[in-house]
């Protein structure tokens, strides 16, 4: 039998759903606030070291601003993440911009904020100075192309459409440098949900390295290199979590032999942060027995994307059953008109009966964030269970009045 134990106490999560309407989604402050402050320690030995929270991960404030008291700065790619960093007090270095495939005016909004501006192409350097002007620090994201393997859910790296090759980086500097920025950064991301630990010290090897060509090549000393986001969590009960106190020191291992200092370490991680210490608490409304036994519960797709989008597996609870026999196999499935609303296929599960929890494992990122309204399909509320032990409605969930205000349509 595969358990896992939930990220918040089954007498806890029993209580809120007496009070709150399932399904919602659920995070736990006190193990966020831990782990953000594990991955600051596993590299305090680099002093300019910030993580820059991955907003898409989780784009809630009242998450954000706990991330910002742990010292995290904030990713953002669109404008709307950067109105809301804007919201919460967040400005200038403490925005890292990494976008793709940018209109004019989020720049705009991203420069006027004074955020660190990482581009993702060549071509972004002239647009950029003539719709916005050129920045004071720049950040360009390499895409090594057949350098490097990618994986599953970033796809390979020549496949990807992201970032400069490696000619057109180097060149960068030189153009940029002349152009007048005065500092100067590096970016990779190649891989989402990696586990692999080498994988991490390989990408933080080849930024390191890149960082002393570019000095030899230029006269530049980078200011930072930004690893990236990507750091895998143990979906599954058998899954291995990143050692962070390990990779720190690898990283500083090859940052000491490769002598890059004075250079600054930045990371833009979101699901490693939050992802862990969240769950989707759901109620099962419905059984079905024809060729396959399903579980039909009162969260779709529209709350949880990953498994329907990604066969991504999520671990699943049973409230009250977590020690009983899994002797039964379902689907648990949402109500969307489509067939991949699953949550689990084929999974082994405790006997399910109608009014049971069902709580799935590890939605602290990319949960909530992916949701839509497809069929019409309302996203749920997000609570936040303090460190006081109070619990926090941090969004409410959607209502048929958002769902329609968007319509320009007279009611009858
Ligand atoms: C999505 C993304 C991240 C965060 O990825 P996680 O897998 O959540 O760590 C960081 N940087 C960029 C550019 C991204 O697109």
């Amino acid at each position: 039998m595969t358990t896992k134990p939930l990220p918040i106490d089954s007498k806890t999560i029993r209580q809120l759903a007496e009070t709150y309407p399932t399904p919602f989604h659920l995070y736990d402050e006190k193990s966020i606030r831990a782990n953000a402050r594990r991955l600051n320690a596993a590299f305090a030995w680099c002093e300019g070291f910030k993580e820059y929270f991955a907003v898409k991960a989780t784009p809630n404030p009242h998450l954000i601003k706990i991330l910002k008291e742990e010292g995290f700065g904030v990713d953002c790619s669109s404008i709307a993440e950067l109105v809301l960093s804007e919201r919460i007090g967040l400005t200038g270095d403490e925005i890292m911009f990494t976008s793709n495939n940018t209109p004019a005016n989020e720049f705009a909004k991203a420069k006027e904020l004074g955020a660190i501006l990482n581009l993702d192409d060549f071509t972004h350097i002239e647009f950029l100075d003539k719709y916005v002007g050129m920045p004071k620090t720049i950040c360009f994201r390499y895409n090594p192309g057949p350098l490097r393997e990618g994986n599953v859910i970033i796809g390979s790296p020549e496949e990807a459409k992201y970032g400069f090759t490696r000619s057109q980086l180097l060149e960068a500097y030189g153009i940029c440098k002349s152009r007048g920025v005065e500092r100067f950064g590096l970016h990779t991301m190649v891989a989402s949900n990696e586990l692999n630990h080498e994988f991490f010290v390989e990408t933080a090897r080849m930024l390191f390295e890149l960082a002393v060509e570019i000095k030899q090549l230029h006269g530049i000393q980078l200011d930072f290199v930004n690893l990236g986001g990507g750091i895998g969590i143990p979906y599954r009960p058998e899954d291995q979590a990143i050692d962070l106190e390990k990779l720190g020191a690898d990283i500083k291992a090859e940052y000491d032999r490769l002598q890059v200092a004075p250079l600054n370490v930045l990371m833009e991680n979101g699901r490693m942060v939050t992802g862990p210490y969240g769950c989707l608490v759901t109620k099962a409304i419905h059984k079905k027995d024809i060729y396959k036994n399903y579980i039909g519960v009162d969260a779709c797709m529209a709350n949880l994307m990953r498994p329907g989008m990604y066969e991504a597996y999520h671990h699943i609870s049973v409230l009250g059953k977590e020690s009983a026999t899994h002797d039964r196999t379902y689907d648990v499935v949402g109500s969307l008109c489509e067939n991949n609303d699953k949550f689990a296929v084929d999974r082994q599960l405790p006997q399910i009966d109608i009014d049971d929890l069902v709580v799935i494992h590890d939605t602290g990122a990319h949960g909530h964030s992916m949701g839509f309204q497809y069929n019409g399909k309302l996203r749920s509320a997000e609570l936040l269970l303090k460190e006081d032990g109070s619990a926090q409605e941090i969004r409410r969930a959607e209502t048929l009045d958002d769902y329609f205000a968007t319509l320009e349509f007279p009611t009858v």
